[in-house]
């Protein structure tokens, strides 16, 4: 039989435009508008037509004004894991800095959930071979695993060579951890990062389709993350939100727009057929069965 079982739905949990004003005009903690309720019922709508689960990685920020809704996420059974508080990679910043930033957001989601958060994923993926402490950090504040190292080079993030498989890590200080890469595709010898956001956004729904078939056929890892604002069925204008110093007909404003929501409705169509045919479980129910039924490795370098 082939194992369908690996598949992993993750939702990247955070605000398009606060994220959009915070990046390009330094806005430091805005309110979310409406858009985010709007997605994420979006998404638990899909998760329970297909009667799925999935990971949610909160944001700090954006769960300080959404509590209400990161409950109701939790309350559908979903898994609520976290995203840290700021959304700042963790390249940098230092071990202090870090610990901080993952301890704010484990506190605020904590507090709002009430319940065991043991999960976590980075901003930008940053974790890479010279911050592999913030392995140490999440094992020390009791996580169970990290799904935020992308094993293949990319021009931000991502280790070439790192393993692709979920593996159970011994870290130097005695503590494990289970790390969840991000998937990658191997064609014609070259590694893809097909499993997420943009990638899913752009690629035709038979691709899609067909590289999900073909993971599964040679046994390898299936994660996928996105972001709610990839399923909306309203268009991203990124100069109604924020006052842009161009008109809303520049030729800049026009080109982020159209890079937003290009192919952008196709997302809903494409995720609910990958949901519709494979079992999804989440991302602690993958730790959990790497951690139980697995050998640990000695993890070098942090
Ligand atoms: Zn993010």
């Amino acid at each position: 039989m082939m194992d369908s079982s690996k598949t992993t739905l993750s939702i990247d949990w955070e605000d398009f435009g606060q994220l959009f004003g915070k990046y390009h005009y330094g806005y430091e903690s805005e309110p979310a508008n409406g858009a985010i309720e709007r997605q994420t019922e979006i998404i638990l709508d899909l998760l329970s037509e297909t009667n799925n689960k999935a990971t949610f990685f909160i944001l700090g920020i954006l769960a300080k004004y959404r509590p209400e809704l990161v409950k109701k996420i939790a309350a559908r059974g979903h898994e609520i894991a976290i995203h840290g508080q700021n959304h700042e990679s963790m390249f940098s910043m230092n071990p202090q800095a870090a610990r901080k930033d993952i301890e704010d957001c484990l506190k605020l989601v904590t507090d709002i959930t009430g319940g065991e958060i043991l999960g976590y994923r980075a901003p930008f993926f940053s974790v890479n071979q010279d911050n592999l402490y913030l392995l140490n950090i999440l094992a020390d504040l009791g996580f169970i695993y990290d799904s935020s190292i992308f094993p293949l080079k990319m021009p931000r993030y991502g280790i070439d060579g790192f393993s692709e498989k979920d593996t159970l890590y011994e870290l130097p200080d005695g503590k494990q951890l289970v790390e969840l890469p991000l998937t990658v595709a191997t064609y014609l010898g070259r590694k893809f990062p097909v499993a997420g956001g943009g990638y899913i956004r752009l690629m035709p729904k038979a691709l899609v389709n067909k590289i999900f078939n073909d993971q599964i056929k040679s046994n390898r890892n299936k994660m996928i993350y996105m972001h709610p604002y990839e399923f909306d069925t309203h268009k991203i204008d990124v100069s109604s939100n924020y006052p842009l110093d161009v008109s809303r007909y520049s030729l800049r404003v026009l080109a982020l727009n159209f890079r937003w929501n290009l192919f952008r409705n196709s997302v809903r169509f494409k995720i609910r057929d990958l949901l519709k045919q494979h079992r999804f479980i989440t991302c602690l129910e993958k730790a959990l069965n790497v951690k139980t039924n697995g050998t640990s490795t000695k993890l070098l370098g942090c």
